[in-house]
Order: structure tokens, then sequence, then C-alpha cells
């Protein structure tokens, strides 16, 4: 027996048979009739799509034409949830995709939101997960994000998100989102420990911000490629060597059995108060351990920084580093590690495709199961609980 009711099947027809919606706006669309060539206008007004057919005054829902609109919104959603397997895992249990059932959904402006239920915990979840009352499809936001990463500026990602998607944003939303979420999953990532190599390389590079410059630091882990830690500071002294040498012991979770860094003397001072075995200091191209794989780094790093032609001082740099730095690790297959990230080479294993979707999910994963704990602390207050957290 059909479940689909008629005007479901209509509305998918209409979207099939292509050329027959047009946009007008963000909250106006004109559908061509089946029978006639009329066009009805379906517009969003009073929180709810209305069309001007006969259909849908007669019976106040949704008519075939407000449907073909809702397909036609909801298509990156679905090619997302199709080709994302870790798109259904339950935000509060972490139940297997397996586990979750569809709810039905709701239609707002920006398409409809699927419901899941998580058949182990009983939690109830959207399709929009990590993506706070967004008013744009998450694919998109994903799309804009990668995009930026890949190099392309702010306007040249809202002229492509226009272009190809029909979606109207400014360049100043593409940027709110390439902060706001590299600054979710950035944070996320500072839980996930990489399983690194005993070999580190260390190296800075000054890079150009308004009138003055700064240095970038990088420490990379020869084995897996990832990089510990991509920090900007002003100046490039035993301080700094310190403070970044500190801060790639403590991305590790351990120190390195040999240092390899070029011939800055701030490193020397540093490596003595962490203590580490080995330190290799300015090698020749013929050493083995030359500094050579972190020079090729620093080229790509290059290409990035100088595609910006407006670094808001070393704060919003730095914010912009994080982003940088969490792209190279945990999204870009790196070509010497067969196409796998570094963070994959590091045992951080992701099924999805979209990588940053996955990400963003994850981090809400977390935040929404810290603050389940924090409740629990509160409630419980027992030391037992905070362990288990
Ligand atoms: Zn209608
Ligand atoms: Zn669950």
């Amino acid at each position: 027996m059909m479940t689909l009711s008629q005007c479901h099947i209509r509305g998918i027809r209409i979207l099939f048979r292509g050329g027959c919606i047009r946009k007008i706006s963000d909250s106006k669309y004109t559908v061509r009739s089946r029978a006639h060539s009329d066009w009805y206008a379906v517009r969003w007004r009073e929180k709810k799509w209305r069309c001007e057919c006969a259909d849908f005054r007669k019976n106040r829902g949704p008519c075939e034409h407000i449907y073909s609109v809702l397909y036609l919104l909801r298509l990156p959603t679905i090619l997302l949830l199709n080709t994302n397997y870790e798109a259904f895992i339950c935000p509060r249990c972490g139940a297997e995709p397996d586990m979750t059932t569809s709810k039905g959904g709701r239609d707002n402006k920006t398409g409809r939101v699927q419901i899941f239920k998580c058949k182990n915990c009983g939690h109830k979840f959207s399709s929009t997960l990590g993506f706070s009352k967004p008013r744009h499809d998450p694919l998109l936001i994903t799309a804009a994000i990668d995009l930026y990463m890949k190099n392309l500026s702010f306007r040249q990602v809202q002229q492509h998100l226009e272009m190809i998607y029909g979606c109207e944003v400014t360049p100043m939303t593409v940027h709110n989102w390439v902060k706001r979420y590299t600054k979710l999953v950035t944070n996320y990532a500072e839980n996930l420990r990489p399983n690194v190599g005993g070999e580190w390389h260390a190296d800075e590079m000054v890079v150009k911000i308004k009138q003055s410059h700064a240095y970038l630091w990088n420490v990379l882990d020869r084995k897996t490629r990832f990089l510990l830690v991509s920090t900007l500071t002003k100046g490039r002294g035993v301080k700094e060597a310190t403070r970044i040498l500190r801060e790639a012991v403590g991305s590790a979770g351990k120190k390195p059995g040999r240092l390899v860094t070029d011939a800055l003397k701030s490193y020397n001072k540093a490596v003595g108060s962490l203590k580490v075995r080995q330190h290799i200091s300015g090698p020749k191209f013929s050493n083995p351990s030359n500094n050579n794989l972190i020079e090729r780094l620093h080229g790509t790093l290059r290409t990035r920084y100088d595609g910006l032609r407006a670094l808001g001082g070393v704060r919003s740099g730095a914010t912009l580093a994080d982003g940088i730095l969490f792209n190279y690790n945990f999204i870009r297959p790196h070509l010497g590690l067969d196409g796998s990230t570094p963070a994959e080479a590091a045992g951080i294993r992701v099924k999805s495709r979209n990588k940053w979707h996955y990400f963003i999910t994850a981090a809400k994963r977390h935040k929404n199961r810290k603050a389940l704990c924090r409740q629990g602390n509160r409630r419980t207050n027992t030391s037992l609980h905070s362990q288990r957290c």
C-alpha cells in the first residue's frame, strides 16, 4: 500500500521534470502547473509555505507545488545523508547509525529538517545537528568552508555558492561560517590524541601581517606528517621557542626522542629545558634527518597566507592559523600518505566523505555529552561521576 500521499509524488515529479520551478527569492518561488501552463507563486509567509493554487486554498495544507519546492530545498541534505554514514550517530549515547530511525520532520524556510530517534536511548535529534539554527543547508556551509580552505577568498566562495547553487549569502556570512565552525572543531580536536612517532621537525617562517610581520612556528611529526603545532608569535626568542615545544608535547601527550630544528639559537635553550634526548640543529641536506620535510610544508602554508590580503593582526591571524592547522591535519588528503590525512595516519579514523560535516557534528556530540556529564555531576556530586566524564 502506498504511504506517500499523491501530493508528495506529484511534487517529486514536478522536480524531476526540470525547468518547472523558478527561484525568485529565498521566500518566493514560482511553480508551473501540470495541466496548464500557469505558474503558481509559492511564498514563505507567517512561518508557513503557502501556494496560490486552488488545492492549497481548499485544503490549507501543502499542495504538490509546495512539495516540489520543499524537495528542491532538501536536495543537499538528501545527498549528505546518503553519502555520510556517520551523520546518523546518536549525539547522546553514540549508538551506531543502524540504531536510529526516522521520525518524520518539520518544514521550514530552508526546506525540511529531518528528525531521527535513537532506538538505544530514545534521544531525538535533527539532520542539522551541530549547525545552530542554520539559515542555509549544512552541505552548502561545509562546501563554503572547504572552498575557503582551498585558497579561495570569501568573495570568491560567495560567488561560487550563488552561481552554482543559487544560494544567496554575503562574503561576511562566509567569513562568519569559517570563524564559527573552525573554532568549534579546533576546540574539539584538542580532545583527540594523535598516535605520533618519535622524530619531530620544528621550523619557523616569517608571515606578513598588515604593515608588520610575525613568525609562524610549526612542529611536525615525521612518521604521520601530523602538525602538532602551528602558531603565530611576534618574536622568536627562547620564550617563544619554549612555549611552542611545550605545546607540541601537550598535543602529542609525549616528548620526542629526536628533534630536528633549523639553526635558530632559541631552540637550544628550549630543548635543554625539555630534556629531549637528541637535538639536531640546522642539518645539511645530505643529512637523512634534514628539515626539508617541513620546508615543503611551509611552501604549502605560505601559498595560503599569501592569498590573504588583510590579516587583522596576530590575534585574528591566530584563529586562521588554527583553521589551516585543522584543515592540514584532519581534512586534506596527504600525497605523501597515499591520500590519507595525517590524522588518519595517526590513528584517528573517519568513514564519512564530508569530513567537515563529520567533525562539526562530532564536536557538537562531544559538547552535548560534556553538558550531560556536568548536569549529572551537579545532581549526584560524586567523584565517581566526574571520573566517568
Ligand atoms: Zn499549489
Ligand atoms: Zn542514543
